[in-house]
C-alpha cells in the first residue's frame, strides 16, 4: 500500500509541478514581460495547463486512487492521508469530465484576452474585447455543460473555485445580507461627508512601498521566502511553499489605494506561507477555496488593518514616513477618512460597507449571461444601469465601468466573484471565533503584536491547507455553518461608532 501511495503523490506532485510552472509564466506575463511576448506567452500557459490536466486524468492515477480508497477509510477522516486522497479524487473525478483540448484552448483565449484588456481597459475601449468576451462566455456555457444534471447553469464554474457552493445557496445569503447592508448604508449617508482630502495629496511611491512593507513584516509576510512587485492588478501567487509572491500597484494621490491592497494581498500570502512543511509539492498545500482565501486576505486588509487598534500603533509611525502630508492630521481624523462609506465605482477601492453591493451586482450580470437572458453588447448598460440602482453613482466611462475587473478577461464569467462576498463573511465569523478564544487580540494589535492572532489562524485555518472544504472548515472552527449575522454586527458595531449612528 505504501508503495501504491507513494506513486499517486508522485504523479500528484508533477501536477502540481506543472501548475506552478504556469504560474510563474503568469507572474511572468503580469509583472516584467514585454508586449511582444503575449502571443508565445499564451501558448506556453496553455501547453502547461494541458500537460498538467492529461497528467492528473491519466488511466494510472485513476487505477491508484481505486486501490487507495481502502486504505483512506481505514484512517480517521482528517489523517495527512485521507486528506490527500480524497481531495485527489475530487479533483481527478472533476477533471475527466472535461477534455484536455478544451483545456488548452480555454486557456489559450484567456491569455490572448488578458493582454487585449490590459490595453482596452486605459483606451476605455469595450468594443476591442466584445467579442471575445462572448468566446468566453460560450466557453464557459460549454465548460457547465460538461456537468449535466446541474441546478443552475451556473453551479459548475461556482463549485471550481468555492467547491460545494451553488447558485442557491449564495443568492439567499446574498439576499439576506443586502438588506442587512441597505439601512446601514442609508444611515451613514444621512450623516454628511468625512474630510478625506489629505489621502489624497502628493505621496510619493518609493516611501508608500517603504511603509507597506514594514507593516507586512510585522504582520508576519517573510521577504525570504516571497517578494513584491507591481502590476495593474494587484494578486498573491505561489510557486512552492517556499515562494509566495505578492504584487501591489500604486496611486500617488491615493494613499489608500497602494497601502490596503499591500495588506491585502499579504494576507493571502500569509495563508500560503504558513501551511506545514511535508505538505509541499502535494495538492494539499494551498487554500481551499476562493471564499476562505478571501476571508484570509479580508482579515488582514480590514478587520486589522482597517481597526482602530491598528492605528494607535502605527499612525505615529505612517506620519513619520509622511510628515509634510500628515503631521496635521489628528488620529481621528484619520482613521474616519479611511473608513469613510460613499458609494463609489470601483470594487478593489470601495469601503467594507458597500463593498459587497459591487460583489452582488456582478454575480447577478453574470447569472444573467449565463442564462441567456443578457447579451455581452448589452452588458456596458446592464452594468451602469446596475451602478445606478444599487451605488446611485453612473460609471463616466467602461473604463470605471464594466473594464474594470479583471476577471471576465481572464477567466469564466461565472464562479468568480461570489468569493469575495462568502469571504468577508467567512472572515467576520472566523475572527469572531478567534476573539471567544483569545479576547486580548485586539489589545495586542494595539501595541502592534500580531503573533496571537496568526498562531489562532495558523492553528485553525493555514495548517489544513486544502484538507477540508469551505464548509467543513467554518464548521470545525466556529461550530456551525456560514452565516450573515457576524459581518453584520462587526459593521453595525464598527460604524455606529465611527458615524454616530442610532440603529435601533
Ligand atoms: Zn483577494
Amino acid at each position: 500500500m505504501e508503495d501504491k501511495l507513494q506513486q499517486l503523490k508522485q504523479h500528484l506532485m508533477e501536477v502540481e509541478d506543472l501548475e506552478r510552472t504556469s504560474n510563474v509564466l503568469a507572474w511572468d506575463q503580469a509583472t516584467y514581460m514585454p508586449p511582444g511576448g503575449n502571443a508565445a506567452r499564451a501558448r506556453q500557459m496553455a501547453l502547461m495547463d494541458r500537460l498538467a490536466h492529461e497528467k492528473l486524468t491519466s488511466a494510472p492515477v485513476g487505477k491508484l486512487l481505486d486501490e487507495l480508497q481502502p486504505y483512506a477509510e481505514s484512517l480517521p477522516y482528517d489523517a495527512d492521508d485521507a486528506s490527500l486522497i480524497r481531495l485527489a479524487r475530487r479533483h481527478f473525478e472533476r477533471a475527466i469530465k472535461v477534455p484536455a483540448a478544451f483545456i488548452a484552448r480555454q486557456a489559450e483565449h484567456h491569455a490572448m484576452l488578458y493582454d487585449l484588456w490590459a490595453r482596452a481597459r486605459p483606451a476605455n475601449d469595450f468594443a476591442a474585447v466584445q467579442p471575445h468576451l462572448q468566446t468566453s462566455l460560450d466557453l464557459s456555457r460549454q465548460y457547465a455543460d460538461y456537468f449535466p444534471g446541474y441546478a443552475h447553469i451556473a453551479d459548475p464554474l461556482i463549485d471550481r473555485n468555492d467547491e460545494g457552493m451553488r447558485t442557491e445557496t449564495v443568492r439567499a445569503i446574498f439576499a439576506d445580507l443586502r438588506a442587512a447592508l441597505m439601512p446601514l448604508v442609508q444611515a451613514i449617508q444621512a450623516k454628511g461627508p468625512v474630510e478625506t482630502r489629505f489621502l489624497r495629496q502628493h505621496y510619493p511611491e518609493a516611501v508608500q512601498w517603504q511603509f507597506g512593507r514594514a507593516v507586512i513584516e510585522y504582520y508576519g509576510y517573510d521577504f525570504a521566502r516571497g517578494r513584491q512587485d507591481k502590476t495593474h492588478h494587484p494578486f498573491m501567487i505561489k510557486f512552492s511553499g517556499d515562494d509566495v509572491r505578492i504584487t501591489t500597484r500604486f496611486d500617488e494621490h491615493d494613499l489608500g489605494d497602494g497601502l490596503f491592497s499591500t495588506l491585502h494581498e499579504a494576507g493571502h500570502a500569509l495563508y500560503e506561507q504558513n501551511m506545514p512543511p511535508h505538505f509541499e509539492g502535494l495538492p494539499l498545500n494551498t487554500g481551499t477555496s476562493a471564499g476562505i482565501h478571501e476571508s484570509q486576505s479580508r482579515l488582514w486588509e480590514n478587520i486589522v488593518g482597517r481597526s482602530r487598534g491598528f492605528w494607535d500603533f502605527f499612525y505615529p509611525n505612517l506620519q513619520a514616513y509622511f510628515p509634510d502630508q500628515l503631521n496635521g492630521v489628528p488620529m481621528e481624523a484619520f482613521y474616519a477618512a479611511i473608513n469613510e462609506v460613499k458609494p463609489s465605482l470601483i470594487r478593489v477601492d470601495a469601503d467594507e460597507v458597500t463593498y459587497n453591493l459591487h460583489v452582488m451586482l456582478r454575480f447577478d450580470l453574470e447569472l444573467q449571461l449565463l442564462e441567456g437572458t443578457l447579451e455581452i453588447k448589452d452588458l456596458p448598460e446592464a452594468w451602469n444601469a446596475r451602478y445606478e440602482s444599487d451605488l446611485g453613482v453612473t460609471p463616466p466611462d467602461d473604463r470605471d465601468g464594466v473594464l474594470q475587473d479583471v476577471h471576465w478577461y481572464t477567466e469564466t464569467v461565472g464562479g468568480n466573484f461570489q468569493g469575495y462576498t462568502l469571504g468577508n463573511l467567512f472572515s467576520a465569523q472566523f475572527y469572531e471565533a478567534a476573539l471567544a478564544t483569545y479576547p486580548e487580540i485586539p489589545g495586542e494589535i494595539a501595541v502592534g503584536k500580531f503573533g496571537l492572532l496568526r498562531y489562532w489562524l495558523t492553528n485553525n485555518i493555514y495548517r489544513h491547507g486544502s484538507k477540508f472544504t469551505a464548509d467543513e472548515l467554518v464548521q470545525r472552527v466556529t461550530g456551525g455553518p456560514l452565516r450573515v449575522a457576524p459581518l453584520v454586527n462587526y459593521l453595525r458595531e464598527k460604524y455606529s461608532a465611527l458615524y454616530d449612528l442610532d440603529l435601533n
